[in-house]
């Protein structure tokens, strides 16, 4: 098959624009073409050239005999071969046949109309050292597959009679009395045969399938969740949902679900770590070792003469998230601090923080301004429960208010 060793460039190029290798199978070509006419499909925002592309390639190495030209002597070699007609099909008409139709609803149906499967979609839990690390996920999943054995027609002959109980149409009519002179019609698939509109002779049943045209099939797929990938992403296996005959297969879709860390909180490439500094630790210098998400140990410590006040931030550049397919780059690690404060302080602990401390700003006050002043006693309070409490006083003052205006409006209406 290659006898003649041909240019480079001339008969790799096709298998590039498809993301495909050289021995690709016909369903391999198939898969990616769907995930990247998809993709680049004008009606979605993409570009037409590459569509118009991906048809080109597609068209070509879908068919045998193309291929084994264009393995041989390359693109020219095609086009020569092609005539004067200037070669290729509408791009539009290539998405169509392959789908039966426009995926994304309305627009023209130009080809043979098939329907398309549904999506079956999966939540997967993962934690945030997967999405740190990136990590590799087998999943056992059970899926129709059309029987092989008849290859989707549920009988051994390949034929089929119509359903005896719709008599082909795949619809039954169901009439309901309403009422003396009224009547409804109801319409639904025929039970019979799923809607299809066939039977099966029970002695030409396919053994495999039992006439069922389908049979379940476990199949276990490898999900990449790779380095840095967000909550809530998307990873699809095109085509890879339930098989029916005459029906485009729908895709399984994994929903990416980020377990709660303990420690982390994570918000887009950045991480947050929480840590409690006691006084002497905010004021004197600390050292502490932070595990990362990876198993590193991270050595955290202050500056010589540093101060640390309660609730602020400090952040280590690049210890945050790698980011999504540039996991080389990586965003910021946040500490919270928060400062333990003692309690109370002994007479001699006062002493002895007071002659090392800096000295109050404020200045002693004479006997005479002190006894123009009142005592007063600070208590100690939780002001956000207290304010709560106030605030739900209020409502409810403003309600009965409210119920008293409303009690001298119907009045005065009574009274008119
Ligand atoms: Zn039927
Ligand atoms: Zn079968």
């Amino acid at each position: 098959m290659f006898g003649r060793a041909p240019k480079k460039s001339d008969n790799t190029r096709y298998y590039e624009i498809l993301g495909v290798s050289k021995n690709a199978s016909q369903d391999d070509l198939k898969k990616a073409y769907k995930k990247a006419a998809i993709k680049n499909h004008p009606d979605k925002g993409g570009d037409p050239e590459k569509f118009k592309e991906l048809a080109q390639a597609y068209e070509v190495l879908s068919d045998p005999e193309k291929r084994e030209i264009y393995d041989q002597y390359g693109e020219d070699a095609l086009k020569e071969g092609m005539g004067g007609g200037g070669g290729g099909h509408d791009p539009f008409d290539i998405f169509q046949s392959f789908f039966g139709g426009n995926p994304f609803g309305g627009g023209s149906s130009r080809g043979r109309r098939q329907r398309r499967g549904d999506d079956v979609v999966h939540p997967l839990k993962v934690s945030l050292e997967e999405l740190y690390q990136g990590t590799t996920k087998k999943l056992s999943l059970s899926r129709n597959v059309i029987c092989s054995k008849c290859e989707g027609k549920g009988s051994k002959s390949g034929a089929s009679m119509k359903c005896a109980g719709c008599q082909g149409t795949g619809m039954k009519v169901t009439i309901r009395h309403l009422g003396p002179s009224m009547i409804q019609q109801m319409q639904h698939a025929c039970n019979e045969c799923k809607g299809t509109g066939e039977a099966i002779n029970d002695k030409d049943r396919c053994p495999h399938c039992k006439g069922e045209k389908v049979v379940p099939e476990k199949k276990v797929l490898e999900v990449f969740v790779e380095k840095g990938m967000q909550n809530g992403q998307k990873i699809t296996f095109p085509g890879e949902a339930d098989e029916a005959p005459d029906t485009v297969t729908g895709d399984i879709v994994f929903v990416l679900q980020q377990k709660e860390h303990p420690k982390f909180k994570r918000k887009g490439e950045d991480l947050f770590y929480e840590h409690t500094l006691s006084l002497t630790e905010a004021l004197c210098g600390f050292q502490f070792v932070l595990a990362h998400l990876d198993g590193r140990q991270l050595l955290i410590k202050s500056s010589p003469g540093q101060v640390v006040k309660p609730d602020s931030y400090k952040a280590i550049n690049d210890e945050g998230m790698p980011l999504y397919q540039r996991p080389f780059m990586k965003g910021k690690l946040y500490i919270h601090f928060t400062v333990d404060f003692p309690d109370s302080l002994t007479p001699d602990q006062v002493k002895a923080l007071a002659a090392v401390l800096p000295p109050k700003p404020s200045s002693e006050l004479t006997d005479m301004e002190l006894d123009e002043c009142e005592e007063t006693t600070l208590h100690d309070v939780n002001i956000e429960e207290e304010m709560r409490r106030k605030q739900s006083q209020a409502q409810e003052a403003y309600d009965e208010d409210d119920d008293m205006h409303g009690g001298a409006q119907r009045v005065q209406c009574a009274q008119q």
